[in-house]
């Protein structure tokens, strides 16, 4: 399954977070696919349709998607060199397919900073200078390998060549390889070169805990948002302090300390949503009497692949989808109406599912 890692230098607040991530732990037996690993915090992912459905159904058990992120810890400065711990870092990057990016914003004496002062800029560069490093060794290496074959004429390798003198240009200036435009030839051939600067990247901004309400004072934020916006990336601001604190909460007493705290929701629920988003993944529901449980899919499978994800057999025996969109079934108040309207579909193999879709799947055992 897609995992997004989180990344920071030292001091940051990342194991702040990922203890506040694994605190809100989903109960993992709900879960059998997820990865066992004291570096993978498995989340529920926040859905107010999920309570609605539960509502309209009333059914035994209601059970949310979840999904992981993974705690990458080592050594930035130094790993393009390939030096021990920095070299695990690389690696465990290479091993997730999104990347949220905590950045230090908030003040405090008493915690010192690796490079002396609170400057989420110059953290934010510091990291991805290693990853851009090591992009170049590995698009110079593939390079090498190429030009050999370009030089005969070879149609793939000459294609192959222009795009990766295209990433490396931008590399030399610091441009990581997700913030070029590309065809989607060239899209295809950027995809097998797994560089970890094309890997989409979200960046948390840590602050103060007197700064939660309203972040919109803090300088370093407003830094990281003029930062992010040149490369079409989210900002999600969370102190992490109090993320531990509200991630032991649920139900009234979470939503009376967010209250108090005057936020609407909570930094690690936005983070959550937003890193589901950004690895392209999207819900469908499944209601029926004994449970309503929510579903997460890759944004362009079939219904077939879809079904795959509860059973293999729902994939290999697949006949129809029974589809209803969520706002037709909340309008008609009943999955009986709906029918009646005409709301419910029946739809085949080459059915995309979208998000939202209530689907009951019919298939051959
Ligand atoms: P890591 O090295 O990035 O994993 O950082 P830690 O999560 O270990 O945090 C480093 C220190 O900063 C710890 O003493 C935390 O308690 C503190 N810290 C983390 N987040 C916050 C925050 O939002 N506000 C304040 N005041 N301190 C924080």
């Amino acid at each position: 399954s897609l995992t997004t890692g989180i990344v920071g230098l030292p001091n940051v607040g990342k194991s702040t977070l990922f203890n506040a991530i694994t605190q809100a732990g989903a109960e993992s037996a709900n879960y059998p696919f997820c990865t066992i690993d004291p570096n993978v915090g498995i989340v529920e992912v926040p859905d107010e349709r999920l309570e609605k459905l539960t509502e309209l159904v009333n059914p035994k058990k209601t059970v949310p998607t979840a999904f992981e992120f993974t705690d990458i810890a080592g050594i930035v400065k130094g790993a393009s060199k390939g030096e021990g711990l920095g070299n695990q870092f690389l690696s465990h990057i290479r091993q997730v397919d999104a990347i949220s990016h905590v950045v230090r914003c908030f003040q405090d004496d008493n915690i010192t900073h690796v490079s002396g002062g609170v400057d989420p800029i110059a953290d934010i560069e510091t990291i991805n200078l290693e990853l851009i490093l090591a992009d170049l060794e590995t698009v110079n290496k593939r390079l090498d390998r190429v030009a050999k074959m370009a030089r005969q004429k070879d149609k793939e390798a000459l294609a192959e060549q222009a795009v990766l003198e295209k990433i490396k240009e931008g590399l030399e200036e610091e441009v990581p390889a997700r913030a070029l435009e590309y065809s989607d030839d060239q899209q295809r051939i950027v995809k097998g070169l797994h560089l970890l600067t094309s890997k989409p990247v979200l960046y948390v901004a840590n602050v103060g805990e007197d700064e939660i309400a309203d972040p919109s004072g803090n300088e370093h934020v407003q830094a990281v948002r003029e930062f992010a916006e040149k490369e079409n990336a989210q900002v999600i601001v969370v102190c992490a302090k109090i993320e531990s604190e509200i991630a032991e909460l649920e139900g009234e007493e979470k939503q009376e300390f967010l209250d108090d705290l005057g936020i609407a929701e909570s930094g690690l629920d936005q983070l959550i949503k937003a890193s589901y988003n950004l690895l392209g993944l999207a819900t469908y529901f499944t209601a029926g009497e004994q449970e309503v449980r929510a579903w997460t899919f890759k944004e362009g499978m079939t219904a077939p692949q879809a079904a795959g994800i509860i059973h293999s057999d729902f994939e290999r025996g697949f006949i129809r989808a029974e589809t209803v969109a969520y706002d037709d079934l909340v309008e008609a108040g009943k999955m009986s109406v709906a029918k009646e309207n005409g709301k419910v579909r029946l739809e085949g193999k080459e059915y995309l599912v979208k998000d939202g879709d209530v689907i009951h799947f019919r298939f051959n055992v």
